[in-house]
């Protein structure tokens, strides 16, 4: 069922309060990363141009429920404003008597950011209370922060409740078409790319994706607990063998679906690891029928492994990709992820969709982040998304 978008409201002079994700990384009270607030541009935009008000709530960090000057979002709101090209009234407070004057204050055309909505303890804990005083700031919600809309808080899902139309902004718009919609009815052949750390993590994930893929691979960690239940070695590997029955039912369901599932043919491994100062040991790789010795760690995906993925990928018409290849952080085992996520980007006539969190990093690092087709920016949202799961951010929006 479709949401109702930012485009089926009227918002000449109305006051929108905007639910954003301005939670951006902060080093010395600087922002390291801006992504976010280019993402909530669109949406502000749309608003002030139709004769609306921008009244912005977000949070920042994890201050508890207390005001604390490390987490304010202040220094947020003059980096909005050179986005922009306008000014951004900052108003040190989301609730109460103070913040509802000054935004009764504001002209039509103008935009405001409210302070940490997690300076109060009820944020979190969706405090209907809370959620009303939230909507007292405006006359229409919208909700453009798919990064926290799997968490029923009272900024992003109680305020829905006291304050309507609440509707979709772009952002979370384009998250429900391209993780929703794009792999929903994928068009063939779809090919899903998995990694990352655990498959406890992704089974959920794999299983639905099961009934939607034509090829899946799989990279990461992940894939030794796979190799486990294929009778292999993973030497001193993160694996767990709690899940190979659970690894196995997985393959056995892609056997039954005829979903082709691929895993690392050769690995790469290091006999000695240091993530904190991101350096590695002695390189090696796994012998000939992928088995790794003790004393070993598998990093990687090998280049065997990555060459076979990539021409999987070069046919591809839709593309999904969750979770890097290896520990991409580290230099030395980096390559698979890089591989992959320039395969992905050479097929320009497939929709590739990064979805969230660690392999958004991987693609943006290895450089091709601007050639594929969306970038999901939720991290725990868009793997819950993908799990088929309902975003209480999302679901307290009103259908169309
Ligand atoms: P996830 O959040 O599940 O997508 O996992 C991402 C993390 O998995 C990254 O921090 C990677 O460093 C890590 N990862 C990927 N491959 C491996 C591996 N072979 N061994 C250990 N960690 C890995």
């Amino acid at each position: 069922m479709a949401k109702k978008t930012i485009e089926d409201i009227d918002l000449k002079g109305k006051k929108a309060v905007i639910r954003v994700d301005f939670n951006v990384p902060l080093q010395g009270g600087k922002i390291t990363d801006n992504t976010r607030i280019l993402g909530a541009l669109p949406t502000i935009k749309h608003v002030i141009e139709q004769g609306g008000t921008a009244i912005l709530l977000s949070h920042l960090g994890r201050p508890k429920g207390q005001v604390n000057p490390k987490f304010s979002l202040a220094p947020v709101a003059k980096a909005l404003a050179d986005e922009l090209g306008q000014p951004v009234v900052f108003i040190p407070e989301s609730r109460g008597e103070a913040a509802e004057k000054a935004v009764s204050e504001l002209s039509a055309g103008s935009v405001a950011l409210m302070e940490n909505v997690r300076f109060h303890e009820g944020e979190e804990k969706n405090d209907p209370e809370l959620a009303k005083d939230f909507a007292k700031l405006g006359d229409v919600f919208i909700n453009d922060a798919f990064g926290t809309a799997h968490r029923a808080h009272a900024s992003t899902a109680g305020i829905a409740s006291f304050l309507k139309p609440a509707v979709a902004g772009f952002l979370i718009q384009s998250e429900l078409e391209y993780l929703g919609e794009k792999t929903e009815s994928a068009e063939s052949p779809f090919v899903v790319i998995l990694g990352g750390a655990k498959v406890s993590d992704k089974i959920t994930v794999i299983d639905r994706l099961l009934d939607k893929a034509d090829t899946i691979l799989i990279g990461g960690a992940m894939a030794y607990t796979f190799a486990l239940a294929n009778g292999k070695t993973v030497g001193d590997s993160l694996a767990e063998p709690k899940f190979i029955e659970t690894a196995k039912a997985a393959m056995k369901k892609a056997k039954e679906k005829g979903v082709k599932f691929m895993l690392p043919v050769d690995n790469v491994t290091v006999d000695s690891l240091d993530f904190d100062n991101m350096s590695v040991g002695n390189i090696g790789a796994s012998d000939e029928s992928g088995n790794i010795p003790d004393g070993w760690e598998g990093v990687d995906i090998g280049p065997k492994t990555a060459a076979l993925y990539a021409a999987e990928l070069a046919g591809a018409k839709t593309i999904l990709m969750n979770g890097p290849m290896g520990i991409f952080e580290i230099e030395a085992c980096a390559k698979g992820s890089f591989a992959i996520a320039e395969a992905v980007a050479k097929n320009q006539d497939a929709i590739s969709i990064i979805g969230g969190g660690d392999s958004v990093k991987a693609v943006k690092q290895a450089g091709f982040g601007d050639q594929v087709s969306f970038i999901s920016t939720g991290g725990g949202a868009s793997l819950e998304f993908l799990e088929g799961k309902s975003l209480p951010g999302v679901a307290a929006l009103e259908e169309k």
